[in-house]
């Protein structure tokens, strides 16, 4: 066997092995996402004390603290007083380690992405720069279901992170100078911030009260420091639509009245995730639906 057909056997077996050790570093940061998610809105730090058990205050073995494994060990409950854990818990964990994954296989060594239809970019460090982004989004969709807040580290420190990471890898944008990179992130914050700023004014005139939160003017701002204008239109259009539908929903079902706050972060994140994973695909059918482009003459 010679060494180009080790390579074409190796390939797909070192294709698998990545993918799992990515999976297990996404299982891992979402173990520490969890952390993250407890501790950020209570104003707690999130290095110390270690970790604990919220009802009995026992600390946690490291054994009992590995993502995914120690929770299904454990059968969902602390080894010292046998509290049910929330399966949130698990669920942040799996979701970031699929999430990462997902990134990976787009914008990794192999992967498949193509910015708006141009050359195809993988570049490691598009996958840091979403991976971090998928950190962000998936922290502020858990504290705002859960406390209706979005924490300014992930809004003002997405905006501010969002331009300088695009400065330095303006790749982001697809641009290849660093101004470039700049100047699409600023333009992306300014847009987001802007058209969400201007709803939300709107919104206060017309029914006499908060619409929307300020928390999602920021958090568009980040989406758009990070993803650029094209991603901020892409993620009004399909989080209002995935909110209008829950929204409905839940009054046609009873559960809610109509007046009553609907978080809307986490319908922002999602749609921000999924511009990343497809949004530039999802974009051109829908100008190619809108324009149909013309038969290439022969
Ligand atoms: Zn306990």
């Amino acid at each position: 066997m010679n060494l180009a057909e080790a390579i074409l056997i190796m390939g797909p077996v070192w294709q698998i092995y990545a993918a799992l050790l990515v999976f297990a570093f996404g299982a891992c940061l979402g173990s520490f996402l969890n952390v993250c998610i407890h501790r950020i809105p209570r104003e707690e730090s999130v290095i110390r004390p270690r970790s604990h058990c919220p009802s009995c205050g026992a600390l946690i073995h490291w054994h009992d603290n590995i993502p995914l494994l120690s929770y299904l060990a454990l059968r969902a409950r602390c080894r010292k007083c046998s509290i049910r854990i929330s399966p949130r818990y698990f669920l942040v964990e799996l979701l970031v380690a699929g999430l990462f994954v997902l990134v990976w296989l787009k914008y990794g060594p192999d992967g498949t992405a193509r910015v708006l239809g141009l050359a195809p970019v993988n570049s490691l460090s598009l996958v840091v720069v979403y991976w971090l982004a998928v950190f962000g989004l998936v922290l502020g969709t858990f504290v705002d279901f859960e406390h209706m807040i979005i924490p300014d580290r992930v809004t003002i420190g997405g905006m501010i992170s969002g331009i300088l990471i695009s400065t330095l890898f303006p790749v982001l944008h697809n641009q290849a100078a660093f101004y470039g990179g700049l100047g699409s992130s600023f333009i992306g914050a300014l847009v987001g911030f802007g058209i969400l700023w201007l709803i939300a004014i709107l919104g206060k005139l017309v029914f006499r009260k908060d619409a929307m939160g300020f928390g999602d003017v920021k958090l568009m701002g980040a989406v758009g420091a990070y993803l650029g204008w094209i991603a901020v239109l892409f993620t009004l259009m399909i989080s209002s639509f995935l909110g209008a539908i829950v929204g409905i929903s839940l009054v046609a079902a009873g559960k809610r009245e109509m007046q009553s706050r609907i978080p809307y972060g986490p319908y922002i994140a999602l749609a921000a995730l999924v511009w990343i994973l497809w949004g530039p695909t999802i974009w051109n059918a829908y100008l190619d639906f809108l324009i149909p482009p013309v038969e290439a003459l022969p």
